[in-house]
C-alpha cells in the first residue's frame, strides 16, 4: 500500500452525512477551508438516494422514505443558506393524520387554523373515529403537558406516560404509538418520554406551522446532498468520497495537530489539521476513537464530555417497502397512517415525479423482519388492498432494511449523549446521537453539525 504526502487543512470533517454537511456549510460560510472525508461513494449517509431497479430501467428512490416537520427550523434555515427555496423542494401541509386499520375504525385528526396549541386542541376535539370520552382523555393529557411545559421530573417510558394519563389501548395503538415510532423510531415500551415530549413541544405548542408535515419534492441527494456539495466546493473547500478514515492520531512532533489516516482504493493518505470533527454514527466514532493515540489521554471513551457520556448505543431498524403500481394510481392522501397492521405510514411518491410509486414505512423491530422480501411485499399489498378500494395489481417492489437506522431512543438516553466538544482541544463530535435533545432525525443531525461548527468558530474568535 502506498502512502502519499501529508496535506494540511484548516478543518477536517470525517463523514459527509447531513451532520457533516451541515458542519461544513456553516464553517465555509465563515471563511474556513474544510476537507470532508467520506467513505461511501456518495454523500448523505443514511439520508441519500439509491437506485430502484425495474426490469429494464432504474430510477432513484431514497435509502429510506423521509419526511420532516415544520418544527425542523435548523434544517429549513440550512436549506435557505445554500440557496434552496422551500416551495421548490418541499410540499407543506397542515397536520392531518388519516389512520386506517384492516379491522378497526378509520380515525382522522385534522388541525384547525388557530394559533398553537389551540389548532391541535380543536383538532383533538373533533377527531373522527373516537368516542367523546376518548377525545376528552387526549385533550386532558395535552392540556396537562402544556401546563407542565412538557417537562418530567424523571424520565419514564412513553408507555408509562400514556398510562399515567389514562390513554386507552385504542388511542395508544391508533395515535400515540404510530407518532412515537415515527418520531423516535423506538417502541413505546422503552422509548424516552422526555425526548418524545421535546418533539411534541416543538411541534405542537409554539407556532401552528411547526406541526406541518413537509414532504420532499426530490430524492434526498438531489434535494440537499448534491446542492450542499456544490456549495462547499464553490466556496474553496472539498469533499472526498470513497476515502475511508482508518485512524485519528495526534502529531508526535506538533502535539496541537492531528494526523488523519485514510484509505482510498489501495492507497493510504494522510492529512494534518488542528481541528477535526468526527461526524460518523456512534459505533464508528467509537472505533475511530480507539485508534486515537496521544501521550496525554488514554485511548478510550474518557475523552468524551461530559465524563459519564458513552458511545454505547443500541439501534433500531427501519424497513421501507417501495411498491410500484401503474402510474395512473395515486393515494387519496399524500400520506396515510395504518394501525394494528405491519404497514405504519404509506407515502405517495407522485410528488417526486414517480406516479404509482408508494413508500411503506415500518419503523422499529417486528415480526416482518423474519419474512422474505416477496412475502413481506405481498403481505403489505394485501393490507393496503383491505383499506384502499381501488388498489391495482402490484407491478414491482424493492425493500430496503436499515438495521441501524437510528439509535434506540431509550429512557434516560439524554444522560449518556456526548457534547460536541471532547476533552481533546481541537477534536469535536457531530451526528444525530450527540446531545441535541432531539431523537435520531435530520433535524438532530443538522443541529449537531451546526453546533460543532459554532464551537470551532468560537475557538477561532478567542485566538
Ligand atoms: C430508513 C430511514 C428513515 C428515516 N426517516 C427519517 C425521517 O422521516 N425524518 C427524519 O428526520 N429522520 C429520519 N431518519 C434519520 C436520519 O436519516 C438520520 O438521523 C440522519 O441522516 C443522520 O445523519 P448523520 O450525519 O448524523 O449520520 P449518517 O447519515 O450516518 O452520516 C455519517 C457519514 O459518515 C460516513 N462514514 C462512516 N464511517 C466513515 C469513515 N471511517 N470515514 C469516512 N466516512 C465515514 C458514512 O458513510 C456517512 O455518510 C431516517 C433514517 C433512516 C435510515
Amino acid at each position: 500500500m502506498k502512502l502519499t504526502q501529508t496535506q494540511n487543512s484548516e478543518v477536517i470533517i470525517i463523514g459527509a452525512g447531513w451532520s457533516g454537511l451541515a458542519c461544513a456549510i456553516t464553517l465555509v460560510k465563515q471563511g474556513f477551508t474544510v476537507r470532508l472525508l467520506e467513505s461511501a461513494q456518495q454523500t448523505g449517509g443514511r439520508a441519500r438516494q439509491v437506485q430502484f431497479k425495474h426490469f429494464l430501467s432504474s430510477e432513484t428512490i431514497d435509502n429510506g422514505q423521509h419526511i420532516m416537520l415544520g418544527a425542523y427550523h435548523s434544517t429549513l434555515s440550512l436549506f435557505k443558506e445554500i440557496g434552496l427555496s422551500e416551495k421548490d423542494i418541499l410540499e407543506r401541509q397542515p397536520l392531518e393524520l388519516n389512520l386506517f386499520s384492516t379491522k378497526q375504525p378509520f380515525i382522522q385528526l385534522k388541525t384547525k387554523n388557530y394559533p398553537a396549541p389551540l389548532h391541535l386542541l380543536f383538532g383533538f376535539m373533533s377527531m373522527q373515529g373516537l368516542t367523546l370520552n376518548e377525545r376528552f382523555k387526549i385533550i386532558s393529557m395535552a392540556l396537562h403537558l402544556e401546563i407542565t411545559c412538557y417537562k418530567l421530573k424523571n424520565d419514564i417510558s412513553v408507555k408509562q406516560l400514556l398510562n399515567k394519563h389514562s390513554q386507552s389501548t385504542k388511542i395508544i395503538n391508533a395515535l400515540w404509538e404510530p407518532l412515537c415510532l415515527a418520531t423516535l423510531n423506538t417502541p413505546i415500551e422503552y422509548a424516552s418520554a422526555q425526548v418524545f415530549l421535546k418533539v411534541l413541544k416543538d411541534s405542537f405548542s409554539k407556532k401552528n406551522h411547526d406541526s406541518d408535515l413537509l414532504f420532499f419534492r426530490q430524492d434526498l441527494s438531489q434535494l440537499f446532498c448534491l446542492p450542499a456539495g456544490d456549495f462547499i466546493n464553490r466556496n474553496g473547500s472539498s469533499i472526498h468520497c470513497e476515502e475511508k478514515v482508518i485512524a485519528v492520531q495526534t502529531d508526535p512532533v506538533e502535539s496541537n495537530q492531528f494526523i488523519i489516516q485514510t484509505r482510498k482504493q489501495s492507497k493510504k493518505h494522510s492529512y494534518k489539521s488542528k481541528q477535526v470533527v468526527i461526524a460518523t454514527p456512534a459505533y464508528i466514532t467509537k472505533t475511530l476513537i480507539r485508534t486515537f493515540s496521544s501521550h496525554k489521554h488514554t485511548v478510550n471513551e474518557s475523552l468524551l464530555k461530559p465524563a459519564n457520556a458513552s458511545l454505547n448505543y443500541q439501534y433500531e431498524p427501519i424497513c421501507t417497502v417501495y411498491l410500484q403500481y401503474p402510474s395512473t394510481f395515486s393515494l387519496a392522501h399524500r400520506m396515510m397512517g395504518f394501525y394494528n397492521t405491519t404497514a405504519q405510514w404509506v407515502i405517495d411518491r407522485s410528488l417526486t415525479n414517480q406516479p404509482g410509486l408508494i413508500a411503506v414505512v415500518i419503523s422499529g423491530p417486528g415480526l416482518h423482519s423474519r419474512l422474505s422480501h416477496q412475502q413481506l411485499s405481498e403481505n403489505i399489498h394485501q393490507e393496503l388492498s383491505t383499506c384502499i378500494s381501488n388498489l391495482p395489481d402490484l407491478l414491482s417492489y424493492q425493500i430496503i432494511i436499515e438495521k441501524r437506522a437510528t439509535f434506540s431512543c431509550r429512557v434516560n438516553i439524554d444522560q449518556q449523549r456526548p457534547q460536541n466538544k471532547t476533552q481533546i482541544p481541537g477534536l469535536y463530535l457531530a451526528g444525530d446521537y450527540t446531545n441535541t435533545h432531539y431523537p435520531s432525525t435530520l433535524e438532530g443531525a443538522i443541529r449537531s453539525g451546526q453546533s460543532a461548527a459554532r464551537q470551532i468558530m468560537e475557538k477561532r474568535s478567542h485566538e
